[in-house]
């Protein structure tokens, strides 16, 4: 089979991206635009707002510096779910009319693949336990016998959504993830706070409401964001861990937009290393929400055949992991 070139639309939550990948594992470009609230979290439908407004030049600067046009690209490629309704349904009424338009197959990508697809391309793991945590997931899974399977997740909150919460109540800006790693830095004090471990599945709602109650009888910021951190990943750690030890895997990687944070690296290296597995994390530029981790996915998709009539391309807002053929992946 010749050169296949996929263009990869995201638009889930916050982010808005347009990437163009080649079936040989070569990211042309990776354009996105996000989203950030003035006050508050997301709000559904000035993100889709939002989304709407950017994505004509988003689409064309991708198309640009792949330095491809439409006659060279083979496919369309939208991510269908999991996300907000309003934010899904911009990015797939692009894809639909460009598909229509230039009479390319559109091709539908799950949201959570696509991070799994893009942290093996770029760290090279094959077959690893994946650990993707972001703003609005958190998932252990491996794969097995045709699909990603779960091996624990959240009960309740993403752990990405736990920390941005919490970062708000203390009166910090959205996305606050990052905030909290700096200060916890400077953290001196480990807090107790709950730790909720349910078989192979975490809870943090618990504990990020026990959080906020320290804060308010006022508990120095630096060692609640330290404590919070230390809990959450340690719980995360905990069932990754097991695990690792179920399915020997010899590799785990870490992925999603809450994969930048060091201390919830370090953690997981030492849980792969005690288990003689490699460690791989995917790198900041492709660990949020991105279009090029949705034309990677999209070019491996339809090498194998996986398209969609534009008249059945509904966005699924609860489409799961699990519910999706990887014929791709090799067991
Ligand atoms: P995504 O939904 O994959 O785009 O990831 C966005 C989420 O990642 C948000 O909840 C951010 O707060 C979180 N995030 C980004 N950087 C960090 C970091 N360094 N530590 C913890 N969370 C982070
Ligand atoms: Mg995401």
């Amino acid at each position: 089979m010749p050169r296949v070139a996929v263009l990869g639309i995201e638009s889930t939550a916050h982010t808005f991206g347009c990437g163009v990948a080649l079936d040989d594992g070569r990211i042309l470009s990776n354009v996105n635009s996000t989203y950030t609230p003035k006050v508050g979290g997301i709000h559904p439908r000035e993100s889709s707002q939002h989304h709407s407004s950017v994505a004509p030049q988003v689409v064309r600067r991708a198309l640009e510096e792949a330095g491809l046009s439409f006659e060279e690209i083979d496919a369309i490629a939208v991510t269908l779910g999991p996300g907000l309704g309003p934010c899904l349904r911009v990015g797939a009424t692009i894809a639909r009319a460009l598909s229509i338009v230039h009479g390319k197959p559109l091709v539908p990508v799950n949201h959570a693949v696509a991070h799994i697809e893009i942290a093996k391309l770029a760290t090279g793991l094959e077959d690893p336990l994946i650990v993707f945590v972001s703003g609005g997931n958190t998932i252990i899974a491996s794969y097995s016998d045709g699909r990603y399977r779960f091996f624990g997740e959240t009960l309740d909150l993403a752990l990405g959504n736990m920390l941005d919460s919490f970062a708000r109540e203390a009166g910090l800006p959205h996305p606050g993830g990052p905030k909290v790693e700096e200060l916890a830095q400077r953290g001196t004090k480990l807090l107790r706070l709950p730790y909720i471990v349910k078989g192979q599945d975490i809870s943090l709602s618990g504990l990020l409401t026990a959080a906020i109650k320290l804060l308010k009888e006022g508990c120095r910021l630096e060692d609640l964001c330290y404590s919070v951190q230390e809990y959450a990943f340690d719980m995360l750690a905990e069932v990754a861990e097991r695990a690792l030890a179920y399915t020997e895997k010899k590799e785990l990687v870490l992925t999603g937009g809450v994969a930048r944070n060091r201390e919830l690296q370090r953690k997981l290296r030492i849980v792969a290393e005690e288990h003689g597995a490699s460690f791989g994390v995917v790198p900041p530029e492709l660990a949020g929400d991105n279009g090029a981790m949705i034309a990677w996915t999209g070019a491996l998709a339809y090498k194998h055949g996986v398209v969609v009539e534009v008249e059945k391309s509904y966005v699924k807002p609860r489409w799961r992991l699990d519910e999706v053929d990887v014929p791709w992946v090799e067991g």
